[in-house]
């Protein structure tokens, strides 16, 4: 067990030594200098705290250290060259609010990416300023609602699947919109009688992720895509699941008028614990005016910011974004060029490898042909006697990072597996056999299951304990 920092303290131990002489903080209004004298911070030394940190470092799980199959977080190598380029000097010198005339450099990537994502999407005019895909689609439901306000109608509903990202009614509610739910179908696909059921001159957009998130392409798109233009909606694309069909089919040819894509998901920049990420948006000729400001211009000769757009819903970040997380995204474009078209057939072909061979094992409740990720349910585990959770906790004793769990809410004690494309097929076959084996165990001995993981430096946690009562402050005894 890793002691906290506080616990390594030796009293009177000092870290670096700059100077002799004490700091006059007289410069300093004394009301906010911390007058509390007990203040409790470790007393460690430079060596000793580099060593805890990096121990504690080594703890965690990432893509480097093993098998990362997270669906929907799509969890691919993200290569270093990536890294490398977002650290020249030219990008991390340069301040946000310098003169366009010296920010050439900068603009012009972030025009060519704009302009990269377009073709990938099929969209007119994109926007790199949301910071995640949640924060895309708030962009895009402000632009739904703007848009609504300069035609004058009163449009209040959006319309979600019930297999839709939680994210999706929660940016729908911010922006004052009622979300209407609509079920999918047996075959895990929106239900078009159901949709025609509450589409009317209410209708404001739908939010769609395709394929969905039971990893199953929408078939009935073009379809859906009519009668929701006929009822005088929106089409809102949820592009989380961009990495299955990257240059094979886009938005646009669906019929959508707004999309925002995860960059941090499809295009290769490191994510987990909460960011960085970045969720551009795309929409299409009619709605370009509502973009957020400033838009990222070229004139053919300078590449400038413009903040004169006539409905612009405003700003949506600081600056003009996460900048970092848009030159690594560039930098991967570049680099895989046509192939990106290569990386969502891998992506494809590795989930169906993966779902025909666990299907004999797990129960398959859509058993057709998935697109770059499936969803098992967890059903025949649990009815002897270990559950979803159980599962994924012992597959955390065999190096693997374990699949999504109990999500889509659609699908009973659900796995969801997402292989990406970067990985060997000598890694999928050892998960697959890991699996196999679990469940072996399960018939054999679900006690012995139940008590993984046995190898983490945290064992089980309860779950309830910790939503409800967080330990995180350390308090001296
Ligand atoms: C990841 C995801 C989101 C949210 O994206 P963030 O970048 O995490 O905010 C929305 N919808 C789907 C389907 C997703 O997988």
């Amino acid at each position: 067990m890793t002691k906290l920092i506080f616990e390594k303290s030796v009293e009177n131990t000092q870290g670096v030594k700059i100077t002799d002489e004490t700091v006059d903080f007289s410069f300093i209004n004394s009301k906010f200098l911390n007058q509390n004298k007990e203040t409790i911070l470790p007393e460690l030394t430079e060596l000793e705290v580099m060593r805890h940190y990096k121990e504690l470092s080594d703890k965690n799980f990432c893509i480097e250290k093993g098998f990362y199959p997270l669906g929907s977080c799509t969890m691919k190598y993200n290569p270093k060259v990536n890294e490398l380029l977002a650290t020249l000097e030219g990008f991390t010198e340069l301040h946000p609010l310098q003169d366009d005339e010296d920010s050439q450099g900068s603009l012009k990537l972030m025009y060519n990416l704009q302009e990269a994502l377009k073709t990938v999407t099929g969209m007119d005019a994109m926007t790199l300023q949301p910071a995640a895909g949640a924060h895309g689609e708030l962009c895009g439901m402000m632009i739904v609602k703007k848009y609504f306000e300069t035609t004058g109608e009163n449009r209040k509903n959006v319309i979600i699947p019930d297999s839709a990202h939680g994210t999706n009614p929660a940016s729908a509610a911010m922006c004052g919109f009622n979300t209407v739910e609509i079920k999918s179908n047996e075959k895990g696909l929106v239900d078009l009688e159901a949709l025609k059921a509450v589409l009317d001159n209410n209708t404001a957009a739908i939010m769609l992720t395709n394929p969905n998130t039971l990893g199953l392409f929408e078939e009935d798109i073009l379809e859906i895509s009519k009668l929701v233009h006929e009822a005088g909606g929106l089409l809102y694309y949820d592009g989380a699941n961009m990495n299955a069909i990257m240059g094979y089919t886009n938005p646009k040819l669906m019929g959508f008028d707004i999309v925002h894509l995860n960059l941090h998901k499809t295009f290769s920049t490191p994510h987990g614990g909460g960011g960085p990420g970045a969720g551009p948006v795309g929409v299409v000729e009619k709605l370009k005016d509502f973009l957020p400001v400033p838009t990222i211009e070229f004139n053919g000769e300078k590449y400038s910011r413009n903040y004169n757009v006539k409905h612009s819903i405003g700003k949506m970040k600081a600056f003009y974004g996460n900048f970092s997380v848009l030159i690594k995204a560039y930098a991967y474009i570049l680099l895989m060029g046509k192939n990106l078209k290569d990386a969502s057939a891998n992506a494809v072909l590795n989930a169906n490898y993966m779902m025909n061979k666990l299907k004999k094992h797990y129960l398959l409740p859509h058993d057709r042909k998935c697109m770059h990720e499936f969803v098992l349910s967890g059903d025949w585990q649990k009815e002897q006697g270990v559950n979803t959770l159980g599962i994924a906790k012992r597959l955390m004793d065999g190096n693997f990072h374990p699949p999504t769990v109990y999500f889509p809410l659609i699908v009973h004690e659900a796995i969801m597996i997402e292989p990406t494309e970067s990985e060997t097929k000598e890694r999928l076959d050892d998960f697959v056999d890991t699996m196999i084996k679990i469940a072996q165990e399960i018939k054999e001995n679900p006690e012995e299951v139940l008590s993984h993981p046995l190898t983490t430096p945290v064992r089980k946690v309860d779950e309830t304990l910790a939503a409800r009562k967080p330990d995180l402050a350390y308090k001296k005894a």
